[in-house]
This record gives structure tokens, C-alpha cells and sequence, in this order.
């Protein structure tokens, strides 16, 4: 088995195993269908490379009506796999108000699909992809139907925010209205859904204050690693150890030392090993706290 997995990563370009964890660990978030539509990994396979390095379960992220879709099925049919369903800021803008009002319906029927489909997201502002205000008043709205679906079935929220100016990925000058002021008001004036994640985190310390007074989980992915983040490292510091999540979001954010190539949902060993480092555990203890954390916030193991 490691052997095929080994040559099949390899023919696809992508990067090798890395070493085994010591226990199994949760990828928070991650999207196998664009992991096989831009690295050509096929879901059975990116799953089964995930199990070689002890990634043994995974939230599987819907973006539009048919990625949700994909993470419903793909939640049924595999005991190691939960769902999130929604539309995507981006997508949300791009589609428009005749199409969204459909789009929304189908969210909510997934949404109460059973025990499989387990949040609502990605949700919430993105002013990197979508600059106009129409665009992003539509945007709000959205997020805003999408945390009530989070209350009305119970189900966790996993929100993106990305600024316009610094791509959300890095510290940097912002100019005017950031995209995370827009996803705390909204938050406040819907209410706070019980399990809130914060997908990909991308702000510093003192917004992450706010969202852990709110009780939400920090969703930390492969730009924790980067030389750049040193303010993401700095909201990972202040964090209560039960309230740290580690994703993949792949395709994308690869961690170092594979940083610039694709992702797969086996690279998130390198991503715990570095969050390990940082809060000063051992690498049994960061599995274990991380597989707990994600489980939870996930409303139960699965
Ligand atoms: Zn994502």
C-alpha cells in the first residue's frame, strides 16, 4: 500500500510521506475534490496517503452547491470523513442575488442530511476576491443566512475572512474596512453560533481575543509555517490549548518545508510537528490535544 501511494504522489508531482505521526490527527479542513481537479490525486487515494501518516480523520469543505454536494456524499460514504456545507463568499458574488436564493435552499437541505454533515462553511467575507460593494453587501447577507442555518440545525460554523489588501495570509498595511470587521459584526449582531472555527487563521492576537471570548476555535493551516506569520504565531501563543485546530485547506497554503507545491491532507504532518514546536508539547501530546479539539468542535467524534 505505502509503496502505490509512494509512486502515485510521486507521478503526480507531488511531495513525499512524511514520517508517521505518533498518534492519529484530524485535517480540520480540506477540499479533496479541488485535490483532485488541480493535483490529480483521486479523494480514495489523497485518503489512504492521509491514513500512511496517522491524518486519519477529515472535515471535507464544501465552497459552492456542488462541492457541498461532493462533501455530503463523500461524509456518507466514508465513516472517517465529516461534511461542511455552503457557498463561498467568492462564489456567493459571483453568482448574484437571482441565483443565490436556490443555491442557499440546497445549503440548508444538506445541512440537515444526518450526523455526517457536521457545519455550516466556508462562510463569511472574502474583500480579497470580491473588491465591489455590491458584491460584498451580498456577501454579508450570505454569511449572515448562513449562520442562522448554523443555529436552526445545531451545527458548527467555519468561517473564512480574507482582506483585500494583504490576501489574509500575511501581517501588512490595510486600508479602510477590513474584511474581519465585517465577520465580528455580523457575528455579534446573529449571535454566535456555539462552534465557531476560524478557518485558515489569519489575523493576530487581539482579534483573536475576540473570537476566543466568543468561544471559537483558531483553525491554524501550513501558512503557520511561514516566515511571515509571525502574527498568526503570536494569536497561536495566547491560545488555550483546547481551542487550537491544524488544517490542510488543500490544495493550497502547503506548509514548509513542501511550501510552493501542492497540498494533500498527508502533508498536515508537517503542520502539527510546527505547532508542536511552538506550544513546547510532544508530538504524542499535540496529536492527542489537536484530534480532541477538532472533535469538538466538530460536535463529537465521528
Ligand atoms: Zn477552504
Amino acid at each position: 500500500m505505502n509503496e502505490a501511494i509512494r509512486e502515485v504522489l510521486a507521478e503526480a508531482g507531488l511531495p513525499p510521506l512524511p514520517e508517521p505521526l505518533a498518534r492519529p490527527v484530524v485535517d480540520a479542513h480540506t477540499h479533496l475534490d479541488t485535490v483532485a481537479d488541480i493535483a490529480h490525486l483521486d479523494p480514495e487515494i489523497s485518503l489512504a496517503a492521509a491514513r500512511e501518516v496517522g491524518v486519519s480523520h477529515i472535515a471535507q469543505i464544501g465552497c459552492d452547491v456542488e462541492g457541498s454536494e461532493f462533501a455530503e456524499n463523500l461524509a456518507r460514504t466514508h465513516a472517517n470523513v465529516i461534511a461542511a456545507v455552503a457557498i463561498h463568499p467568492n462564489d456567493a458574488a459571483r453568482m448574484g442575488r437571482t441565483k443565490i436564493g436556490p443555491a442557499l435552499k440546497r445549503i440548508d437541505e444538506l445541512a440537515g442530511a444526518g450526523d455526517h454533515v457536521r457545519a455550516i462553511g466556508e462562510t463569511g467575507i472574502d474583500h480579497f476576491g470580491t473588491a465591489d460593494e455590491e458584491g460584498q453587501a451580498l456577501q454579508r447577507e450570505v454569511f449572515a443566512a448562513h449562520i442562522a442555518m448554523a443555529h436552526e440545525h445545531g451545527l458548527a460554523l467555519a468561517i473564512h475572512m480574507r482582506d483585500a489588501r494583504n490576501g489574509g495570509q500575511t501581517d501588512g498595511p490595510t486600508q479602510g474596512r477590513q474584511a474581519h470587521d465585517d465577520v465580528v459584526d455580523i457575528l455579534n449582531s446573529e449571535g454566535w453560533p456555539e462552534r465557531v472555527i476560524m478557518h485558515c487563521y489569519s489575523g493576530d492576537a487581539d482579534l483573536a481575543r475576540t473570537c476566543l471570548e466568543h468561544g471559537a476555535y483558531l483553525s491554524f493551516s501550513g501558512t503557520i509555517t511561514f516566515n511571515s506569520a509571525a502574527p498568526q504565531r503570536d494569536a497561536l501563543a495566547i491560545a488555550p490549548d483546547d481551542r487550537i485546530l491544524v488544517e490542510t485547506d488543500a490544495p493550497f497554503l502547503t506548509p514548509v518545508p513542501r511550501r510552493g507545491k501542492r497540498n494533500g491532507p498527508y502533508l498536515l504532518a508537517h503542520t502539527v510537528r510546527f505547532v508542536a514546536q511552538q506550544r513546547g508539547w510532544g508530538e504524542a501530546q499535540a496529536c492527542q490535544q489537536l484530534a480532541d479539539n477538532a472533535f469538538a468542535a466538530y460536535g463529537g467524534a465521528w
